[in-house]
C-alpha cells in the first residue's frame, strides 16, 4: 500500500479521499490554488502545495504543475477525484510517465469510454444493449438528419465528447433537426474542442439507473448495485439513491452481468460507473460509462457498508477486489441530497457569497454530510457551487425519506442562496415519495415544487420578534455588568423612555409584507405582542448559535433564528424565512410615527452612506451601513421620505442610539 498520495482535487471529494486515506494511514497531499488557500481539504491535508491562480484552467486542469507536486513531496499515487482531470487520457498517461500511480483506470479504458459514440461501437460488440441511434462517423448534416428521421422524433442529438449535462438537443420533429445539430455543435466545440454527435432515440418518461463496478489488475470483476439518479434537472443529478425503487433481483443481476461485460471489454481496472437509460416497462439501455468515482457514490457505500474509496486504493496498489459477487449485499436504502449554492426559483441559477452561517444536521449511523466548506467560507464564481452532499440511510424507503427530511429541516445555511428548501418539498413530494420516478419528475411536479410565495404563518413572526428582545436583552445584561451603574433604568431596553409610554415597536419586512409588532414587556423574560391586531404571550431563550426555545401562546416550540446584518433568518419545521428588520432597536413612543432621527442600534464605525442627501427614498431602502459586532448593518428607510442630512461621515465611530440621518417622512394621503 501507498504511504503517500496526492489529490488532484478540491472540495468535497478531497476531503472524502483524505478521510479514507487518513484511517488506513496514509499521508495526504493537497493542491490549491490561489482562490483555495484556506480551503478546508488544504487545511485537512498533512501537507499542500500551491498550484496556480483560480482558474482551474490555470491551476487544477495543469497537468505539468500537479506532477510537479507530486514529485515535490514524493507522492507515490494521484486520486483525481471527479471532475477536472479525473477522465482525463493525457492526464493518466502523464502520471504513468512520471512513474507514479494513477488511481483509477489504464489509458486505454479512458480512451475507449471518453467518446460515447466509441463507447457504443464497443458495447454493441460485447452484446450490452444500446439506446437505438446512430453512433457512426459520417457527420454530414444531411446525413444525419436522414439516420434522425429513421429513428423517429423526437430524437437527442449528444456531443460524443459531452458530459455534465451539457451538448445535448432533444429534437421533436424532422424539421427542428438542422438547427438544433448546428447549435449542438457549436456548444460542443466550446465545451469540449470537439463537435462530433451521436443521435439517439429520446425515450419518453426514462429513469437514469446506473451500476457501480469495479475491476482490478487481476482480471476480476464485480458490480456492486444500482444507484436511481432519476432526480434531475438541467440532466444533472439533484437525488439519487441505492437500491433503484422497483428493481427485481432478475432485473438488477441482467444489468449488474451487462455493466460487468462493459468494463471487462475495455479492459477496465478500479471504479466506474455504467449509466443505463431504463424505460418504465425495465428495458434499460447504455447510455455512457464513467470512468471515475462517482459524486453519488456514497449512496452504494451505505447499502453495502464499504468504503468504495478504500477500495480504490487497493486497487490501485495492486491487491485483488477485497470481495466477490457472492460476498456483495444489499442492506437498506440510502439517499442523497446534493445540497448547492443555487436558486431554484430563478432557474437553478448559481449564487456565490460567504456561508455566514453554516449548520449542518448532526452526523450519525443515519447521517452523512460530505462537504469542502465551513462556516466562514466563501462559495467562489471559481468552481462548481455544490455546498454538501447529505446521505441519509435506513432499513427502507419510507424510513430513509423521513430521515431525509428531519436532515434537511435541520441543515441552515445562511449567506448564499441555497436548494435545501427545495430539495424537502421535492424529497416530500408525493411522486418522490410515491416512488414515481423518471427525468421529467422536478418539470411535471413543478405546481408542488414551486409553490406561490406563502405567507410566513403568525409562530414565524413572533419568534422573529421575541429573538430580538432577546438578543437586545442579552446585550443590554453584558453592557450593563461592566457598568457601575448596573440599576440605571438606561440599561433596560424595554423601549423605557422619559416621558413616554413604557412601549416599544419592532418592525420586520418578509418580501413585500411588512408588520409592527407592540411590545410591553411582562417581566421576568416574557412579552406581550401585540401582532395584526392580536396579542400573544411569548417566553424563552436564545442561544449564541441562533437556537430559540421558545414559548408562544402556551406552545413550546425550537425555532431557529439567525442574524445577518439586517436579515433575520428564521427556520422552522423544514421552511426558511428571510425577515428584514426595518430599524432594529428604533425607539419609539407610541403614536410617535416615524418622523425624527434613526438610530445607531449599537455602537459601531460608519461604513458607508449608500443615500443621497436630499434624495426622496422609498419604504425599505438603504439609507447608511453600520459595521458592529463584526458584522454589516443596514439602516433602511422606515417609510417613503427624505434624508435631510448624515451626522457623521464614513469612518467615525458612532455611540450606541446616536442619531444618525435625519429623516422626513412623506406625508401619508388619508
Ligand atoms: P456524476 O456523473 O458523478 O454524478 P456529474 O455528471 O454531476 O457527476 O459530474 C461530476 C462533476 O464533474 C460535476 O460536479 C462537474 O463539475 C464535473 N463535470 C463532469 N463533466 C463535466 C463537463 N463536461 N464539464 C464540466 N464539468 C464537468
Ligand atoms: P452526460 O455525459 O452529460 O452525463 P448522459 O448521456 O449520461 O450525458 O445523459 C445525461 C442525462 O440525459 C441522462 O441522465 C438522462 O436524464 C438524459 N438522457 C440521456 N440520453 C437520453 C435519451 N436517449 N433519452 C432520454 N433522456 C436521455
Ligand atoms: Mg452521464
Amino acid at each position: 500500500m501507498f504511504t503517500k498520495i496526492l489529490i488532484a482535487n478540491r472540495g468535497e471529494i478531497a476531503c472524502r479521499v483524505i478521510k479514507t486515506a487518513r484511517r488506513l494511514g496514509i499521508k495526504t497531499v493537497a493542491v490549491y490554488s490561489e482562490a483555495d488557500a484556506g480551503a478546508r481539504h488544504v487545511r485537512l491535508a498533512d501537507e499542500a502545495v500551491l498550484i496556480g491562480p483560480a482558474p482551474a484552467r490555470e491551476s487544477y486542469l495543469v497537468i505539468e504543475r500537479i506532477i510537479a507536486a507530486a514529485r515535490q513531496t514524493g507522492a507515490q499515487a494521484i486520486h483525481p477525484g471527479y471532475g477536472f482531470l479525473s477522465e482525463n487520457e493525457d492526464f493518466c498517461a502523464a502520471c504513468e510517465a512520471a512513474g507514479i500511480v494513477f488511481i483509477g483506470p489504464p489509458v486505454a479504458a479512458i480512451h475507449a469510454m471518453g467518446s460515447k459514440s466509441e463507447a457504443k461501437k464497443l458495447m454493441e460488440a460485447a452484446r450490452v444493449p444500446l439506446t437505438p441511434g446512430y453512433h457512426g462517423d459520417n457527420q454530414a448534416p444531411d446525413f444525419l438528419r436522414t439516420q434522425a428521421d429513421a429513428i423517429g422524433y423526437p430524437v437527442l442529438i449528444k456531443a460524443a465528447a459531452g458530459g455534465g449535462g451539457k451538448g445535448m438537443r432533444l429534437v421533436e420533429q424532422g424539421a427542428d433537426f438542422l438547427d438544433a445539430l448546428a447549435s449542438c455543435q457549436r456548444e460542443a466545440r466550446a465545451s469540449f474542442g470537439s463537435d462530433h454527435v451521436l443521435v439517439e432515440k429520446y425515450i419518453t418518461r426514462p429513469r437514469h439507473i446506473e451500476i457501480q463496478v469495479f475491476g482490478d489488475t487481476h482480471g476480476n470483476y464485480v458490480y456492486l448495485f444500482e444507484r436511481d439518479c432519476s432526480v434531475q434537472r438541467r440532466h444533472q443529478k439533484v437525488l439519487e439513491e441505492a437500491p433503484a425503487p422497483g428493481m427485481s433481483p432478475e432485473r438488477r443481476a441482467a444489468m449488474g452481468q451487462a455493466a460487468v461485460e462493459a468494463a471487462r471489454a475495455v479492459g477496465y481496472v478500479g471504479a466506474g460507473t455504467v449509466e443505463f437509460i431504463a424505460q418504465q416497462d425495465g428495458s434499460f439501455y447504455f447510455m455512457e460509462m464513467n470512468t471515475r468515482l462517482q459524486v453519488e457514490h456514497p449512496v452504494t457505500e451505505m447499502i453495502t457498508g464499504l468504503d468504495l474509496v478504500e477500495w480504490q486504493l487497493r486497487v490501485a496498489a495492486g491487491e485483488p477486489l477485497p470481495l466477490n459477487q457472492e460476498q456483495l449485499s444489499i442492506h437498506g436504502h440510502a439517499l442523497e441530497a446534493r445540497i448547492y449554492a443555487e436558486d431554484p426559483a430563478k432557474g437553478f441559477l448559481p449564487a456565490t457569497g460567504r456561508l455566514v452561517h453554516l449548520a449542518p444536521p448532526e452526523e450519525s449511523a443515519h447521517v452523512r454530510v460530505d462537504t469542502g466548506v465551513e462556516e466562514g467560507d466563501a462559495i467562489s464564481p471559481h468552481y462548481d457551487p455544490m455546498i454538501a452532499k447529505l446521505i441519509v440511510w435506513d432499513v427502507n424507503r419510507d424510513r430513509a425519506l423521513a430521515r431525509m427530511l428531519q436532515a434537511l429541516a435541520d441543515y441552515r445555511v445562511v449567506g448564499v442562496a441555497n436548494n435545501i428548501e427545495f430539495l424537502s418539498r421535492l424529497t416530500a413530494c408525493p411522486a418522490f415519495a410515491g416512488a414515481d420516478l423518471d427525468t421529467g419528475l422536478i418539470e411535471r411536479e413543478k405546481d408542488y415544487l414551486f409553490p406561490a410565495e406563502a405567507e410566513a404563518p403568525r409562530e414565524a413572526w413572533l419568534a422573529v420578534a421575541l429573538a430580538e428582545l432577546l438578543r437586545t436583552q442579552t446585550r443590554a445584561d453584558r453592557d450593563a455588568a461592566g457598568h457601575a451603574e448596573p440599576a440605571s433604568p438606561w440599561h433596560l431596553q424595554d423601549g423605557w423612555r422619559l416621558n413616554a409610554a413604557p412601549r416599544r415597536r419592532l418592525i420586520f419586512r418578509l418580501g413585500e409584507v411588512q408588520k409592527t409588532v407592540d411590545v410591553e414587556p411582562l417581566g421576568a423574560g416574557a412579552y406581550a405582542l401585540v401582532l395584526d391586531g392580536r396579542s400573544s404571550r411569548v417566553s424563552g431563550s436564545l442561544n449564541p448559535r441562533g437556537l430559540l426555545r421558545a414559548e408562544l401562546d402556551g406552545l413550546r416550540t425550537s425555532v431557529t433564528v439567525v442574524q445577518a446584518g439586517e436579515k433575520r433568518h428564521v427556520f422552522a419545521h423544514g421552511r426558511a424565512w428571510a425577515f428584514a428588520c426595518v430599524d432594529p432597536l428604533h425607539f419609539q413612543s407610541e403614536g410617535s410615527g416615524t418622523e425624527g432621527g434613526l438610530l445607531a442600534p449599537m455602537p459601531g464605525k460608519v461604513i458607508a452612506l449608500v443615500a443621497t442627501p436630499g434624495a426622496r427614498v422609498e419604504k425599505g431602502a438603504p439609507l447608511l451601513i453600520l459595521e458592529a459586532m463584526k458584522m454589516e448593518h443596514t439602516i433602511t428607510a422606515p417609510s417613503t421620505g427624505t434624508v435631510q442630512a448624515f451626522r457623521f461621515a464614513v469612518g467615525e465611530q458612532v455611540g450606541d442610539g446616536a442619531e444618525l440621518v435625519e429623516f422626513v417622512p412623506e406625508a401619508v394621503p388619508a
